[in-house]
């Protein structure tokens, strides 16, 4: 199947069952929306900035969580503009207060339902409101997995990360340890072996699944002693975290290892179940997107952030790519809009 498929021509039915409805979406009984942005990261504020200020009045819904990822985070020292570093919330609040001033309509709530196979795109949200939009930029991001531990949730943002780019720096010359045994904890690991004193890689089998020449990097680095067939089983600590313990998958007995920083690499989920039925995605959901642009596989339909990008996860890399769904999308607009010469 073709990744781009103009909207008159798309023929795969397969859910189509499931989406049939019985009432009638008219303009009576929904909203329509010019530019509708789902997410409110650093990928959709960014988005409803740039978008506003292109007078193609967005209405942003923020989901479950305002503000993405990074209402999780502590400090961020990375993101250009902030010499003296700035905390997630705070600066996912700037991001918003930049987006009303230009006009940006943004609104608590979550989208539950999607239907990308009729024209202008029938959405509903959780309390039952239609909507139909004229063009739509996903912004939903991603959630990195946990273990699922009581106490990892506790320290989070003191000790625990799912983001050793973000956080590693906050641990120069300490002690820290990751988990998971794929490539993303394999690049974690090497990551903050340049700047920790030394890192532990705990891994639940007594093999890695990364990729081989990932695993002869960590193998070689001295500082990085992998813990093979070992889970974690509690992370310690007062205000912040001081150890784990993990227990030994085939002995059985526990040990506590004295680390300061916990990295969770156990894999990221895109939030992209709602559009997964029409868009082309690769086989963890990550939406594809055609290289260089925010554009789907549905014409008018935009993706930018972390639910399209598996592989640099930052926040001014999901900045950059909110400011090319708005302009990919204005341009998309104008153009669909603008009289046909003959
Ligand atoms: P992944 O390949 O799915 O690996 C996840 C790892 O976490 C696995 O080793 C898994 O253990 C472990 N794990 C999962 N759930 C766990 C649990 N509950 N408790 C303990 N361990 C758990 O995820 P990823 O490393 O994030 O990579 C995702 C994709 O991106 C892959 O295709 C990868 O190749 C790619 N990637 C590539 C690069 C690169 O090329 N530089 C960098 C990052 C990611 P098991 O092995 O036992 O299942």
């Amino acid at each position: 199947m073709s990744l781009f498929k103009p909207i008159e021509k798309l023929e795969d039915d397969k859910n189509q069952a499931m989406h049939e409805e019985t009432e009638s979406w008219t303009d009576k009984n929904a909203e329509r929306v010019r530019c509708l942005i789902v997410g409110s990261g650093p990928a959709g504020y960014t988005a409803a900035i740039y978008a506003a200020r292109a007078n193609i009045r967005p209405v942003l819904y923020e989901g479950l969580e305002p503000g993405g990822q990074l209402t999780t985070t502590t400090e961020v020292e990375n993101f250009p503009g902030y010499p003296d570093g700035v905390t997630g919330p705070v600066m996912m609040e700037d991001f918003k207060k930049q987006a009303l001033r230009f006009g940006a309509d943004i609104r608590w709530g979550v989208i539950s339902y999607a239907d990308l196979k009729s024209y202008p795109f029938r959405i509903k949200t959780d309390d039952n409101k239609k909507l139909l939009a004229d063009s739509l930029i996903i912004a939903t991001g991603a959630t990195a997995k946990y273990l699922g531990l009581e106490s990892e949730r506790k320290f989070m943002g003191f000790g625990v990360s799912a983001c050793a780019t973000c956080d590693g720096f906050f641990y120069k010359g300490q002690d820290v340890a990751v988990v998971g045994g794929g490539d993303s904890a394999c690049e974690e690991a090497l990551y903050l072996s340049g700047m920790c004193r030394k890192v532990y890689l705990i891994h639940r089998r007594d093999e890695l699944r990364a990729s081989r020449i990932m695993q002869e990097r960590v193998m070689s680095k001295e500082n990085i002693e992998i813990l093979w067939s070992h889970l974690p089983k509690e992370v310690t600590g007062d205000q912040n975290v001081d150890g784990v313990i993990l227990k030994d998958l085939k002995t059985g007995k526990e040990v506590k290892l004295a680390i300061q920083g916990f990295f969770l690499a156990i894999g990221h989920k895109p939030n992209s179940e709602i559009f997964m039925d029409w868009l082309e995605t690769d086989e963890v959901g990550y939406i594809k997107t055609k290289p260089g642009t925010s554009k789907t596989s549905i014409e008018g339909v935009f993706a930018c952030g972390d639910v399209q990008d598996p592989h640099y996860r930052q926040a001014v890399t999901a900045a950059g790519s909110g400011c090319i769904a708005a302009i990919d999308t204005e341009r998309w607009l104008r153009e669909k809009e603008m009289p046909q010469m003959s």
